[in-house]
């Protein structure tokens, strides 16, 4: 048993999967460092909140340094990015492969050294897209995809130091993400649930359960994997 307490660092925990990931393992009285451009809507007591742009790798690579070690990282900020693939804004590519591909890399790359030290674990956050292409959404399902990649390549680099590194790839799961996107007319939400054999997204605590879950020692021989939360989505090849 370690004398200290557990570090835990959540990159877009202000919102969504990544607050979920935070109020837990705030509950279980884990110190929590939030890094997010936005300042929290409901804030979550014990959580210290940074405001800082993941993409800004000077900005990671300074908030990184301040931490001696770091038990648990989960890279949960994301955007999407919608458009057919003929006319998509480059602009758009940019910031969704700039978001959700190379700001976590920067991020595991700087907080190497804290996880290191505390022979921890990074859970980066996947989707269903990284397995299961959608049309109109080039850009994230090729972020998306890139990240199981990079999460399996950082698993077999840092295991003889003790780092583990998998992802968790979740469905849809009703954070302001997904509300946004079913708002814009990006996502038809009927037929989103028509396809999960469950008839539910999961709600963000669930995705949350799991990343801190694999967190634990039970997991301690669980490296490079992908875990899919999707109540069956990608299981279901009915038409
Ligand atoms: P939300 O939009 O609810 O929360 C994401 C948080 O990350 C927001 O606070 C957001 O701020 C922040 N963020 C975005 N870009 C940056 C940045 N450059 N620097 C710092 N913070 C940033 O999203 P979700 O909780 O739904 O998504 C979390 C992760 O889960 C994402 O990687 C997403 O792709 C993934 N995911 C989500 C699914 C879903 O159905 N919800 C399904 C599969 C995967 P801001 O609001 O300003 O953008």
């Amino acid at each position: 048993m370690q004398d200290r307490a557990r570090t835990v660092l959540v990159t877009g925990g202000a919102r969504g999967i990544g607050a979920a990931c935070a109020r837990r393992a705030a509950a279980r009285g884990d110190r929590v460092v939030v890094w997010d451009r936005l300042q929290p809507t409901a804030p979550i007591v014990g959580v210290e909140h940074r405001t800082l742009d993941v993409r800004d790798s000077h900005a990671v690579e300074r908030a990184a340094s301040e931490l001696e070690f770091v038990d648990l990282a989960v890279t949960a900020a994301g955007i999407t990015g919608f458009g057919a693939a003929e006319w998509l804004d480059g602009q758009i590519w940019d910031e969704v492969l700039a978001t959700n591909l190379h700001a976590p890399f920067r991020v595991a790359q700087a907080l190497h050294p804290a996880l290191r030290r505390a022979r921890g674990v990074l859970v980066t956050i996947g989707s269903i897209t990284a397995h299961v292409p959608g049309p109109g959404r080039i850009a994230y399902c090729t972020s998306k995809a890139g990240v199981l990649m990079l999460t399996k390549v950082l698993a077999l680099e840092w295991a003889a130091q003790g780092i583990r590194v998998n992802s968790v790839s979740p469905g849809y799961t009703r954070t302001d993400m997904v509300r946004a996107a079913v708002a814009a007319g990006d996502l038809d939400e009927r037929r989103i649930l028509d396809r999960i054999p469950q008839g539910r997204m999961a709600e963000p605590d669930e995705i949350a359960g799991v990343v801190l879950g694999l967190a634990e020692p039970a997991f301690a021989h669980v490296t490079g994997a992908d875990v899919v939360v999707d109540g069956g989505w990608t299981a279901n090849g009915a038409y």
